[in-house]
């Protein structure tokens, strides 16, 4: 993370520039949930097909799901969830701030006034709670998922039978998730409705270790290739306290600019969702190993990521700050925001600026050209610095500047947004140029 980014400065970048604003805005906004704008709607798409591609599409051994929000309320009391699911929660009776105990330094003093006058902790279930059909009594209570892997843990056969996969194998679901926070806060980070990116692999108990080893090590990897994240803002946690019913666990965590941060937790879960939707269910949820004539209920190694963390931590990564002595652009200490994002998830990765409006009919060949292979925009609006100011600040690796001579000799200038070196390259070699760097 660059040290120059606080959670101020890119709230209110996000807020001006169209990646995030507060849901509801004008009736006040709403505490715990947030909307994507344009650009971050593109940014947190991009991360999203970025992890698909990466565990589903290019693996033979992991398929597909996408199951409703809403499902019959036992697969929640099977989970657990509608038992104990949440946490332990004070209020100040002095300044009626309201927290969760485990989060408090020191559980007798309240954080917000300094007060001991505090309620007895009391636990508070984090599923939120919605009537199904025309009733809204007890008997048409329904529960939105509190976490998008239930709902795969009930169909492993549905997808084992029809993908005609054998163990080991995984299911992989990207959906929203839905948490009654106690104390929604640090933006993105901790909201009541987010998306999951979730993958559960069931394998035989025997190999399970091996598998956690394996995924942990795939899934670290994955922030390091493709996110650029570095040894200095990613970390290994091992958890020492387990879940009882699990074998291993540990997360990986981002250092944002309000501390570590669970980005995704790595899980072997042994065979408890599965023993659990059995018992609950009634239905035979073993699987048959006709190679040793066995059966057994799978052991789980999940992946459970967040993408709306993945997408705050991306942003808090990229955020930069430089002289823009270079840039000859207002002061010489003028300050350049450029958010450096990588080419893969850029919103916009590639803006095609004509210097004047006459020369709009070329920049808009140019633009139409590599539009069908980069997501591209074209800014003819205001002078150029400005515009260069506005594809920095959005992330914009590279701008495709038209100008006079683009007419005579249909060569156009590629300004690189992190080094600011600029190359004359031939309108027509535009796409083989841009591939080149991105290589
Ligand atoms: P935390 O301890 O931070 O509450 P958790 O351990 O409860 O997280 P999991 O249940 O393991 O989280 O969920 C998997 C992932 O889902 C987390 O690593 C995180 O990225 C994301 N996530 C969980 N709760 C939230 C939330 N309230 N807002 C945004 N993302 C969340």
């Amino acid at each position: 993370m660059s040290e120059l980014v606080s959670m101020e400065k890119l709230v209110s970048l996000c807020k001006r520039r169209g990646f995030i604003f507060q849901s509801s805005e004008i009736y006040g906004g709403i505490n715990g949930f947030w909307d994507y704008g344009p650009y971050g709607t593109t940014l947190k798409r991009a991360i999203e097909n970025l992890w698909w591609k990466e565990m589903v599409v290019s693996r033979e051994d992991v398929e597909g799901l996408d199951s409703t929000v809403i499902c019959n309320p036992m697969v929640w009391k099977a989970s657990g969830h509608l038992e104990k699911f949440g946490d332990l929660m004070t209020d100040c009776r002095d300044c009626k701030a309201r927290h969760r105990v485990d989060q408090m330094e020191d559980p007798s003093l309240c954080p917000n006034c300094g007060s001991k006058n505090l309620t007895e902790p009391r636990e508070f279930n984090l599923m939120m709670k919605t009537y199904v059909g025309p009733i809204s009594d007890e008997d048409h209570a329904a529960y939105l998922r509190a976490e998008t892997c239930q709902p795969i843990f009930v169909n492993f056969h549905n997808v084992r039978i029809a993908s005609r996969q054998k163990l080991p194998f995984g299911i992989a679901q990207v959906g929203k998730a839905f948490r009654n926070e106690i104390n929604p806060r640090n933006f993105t980070f901790r909201s009541r409705e987010f998306s999951q990116m979730e993958m559960e692999y069931f394998c035989a108990d025997e190999e399970a270790m091996e598998w956690f080893e394996y995924w942990k090590e795939q899934r670290t990897k994955y922030y390091y290739d493709y996110l650029n994240f570095s040894d200095e803002t990613l970390r290994i946690h091992k958890h020492d306290e387990l879940a009882h019913y699990a074998k291993a666990a540990v997360d990986i965590e981002y250092q944002f600019p309000f501390g570590w941060g669970e980005l995704e937790g790595i899980h072997h879960r042994g065979t408890w969702d599965m023993s659990r939707h059995q018992q609950y269910s009634g239905e035979n949820l073993e699987y048959f190993d006709q190679k040793n004539k066995s059966k057994f209920i799978p052991t789980v190694i999940e992946t459970s990521v967040g993408l709306d963390r993945t997408t705050l931590a991306v942003l808090c990564n990229a955020y930069d700050e430089d002289t823009a002595e270079t840039q000859k652009i207002g002061k010489a200490e003028d300050v350049r925001v450029v958010m450096r994002l990588p080419f893969k998830v850029a919103p916009v990765q590639a803006a095609v600026l004509p210097l004047s409006k006459k020369l709009s009919e070329k920049a808009e060949g140019v633009y139409n050209d590599i539009k069908k292979q980069f997501r591209s925009e074209f800014d003819i609006t205001g002078s150029i610095g400005k515009r260069y100011r506005r594809q920095d600040e959005i992330g914009t690796p590279y701008c495709i500047t038209v100008d006079f001579d683009t007419i005579e000799d249909d060569t156009v200038t590629v300004r690189d947004r992190d080094s600011m070196k600029q190359d004359r390259v031939s309108a027509g070699k535009l796409i083989n140029y841009l591939n080149d760097q991105v290589k």
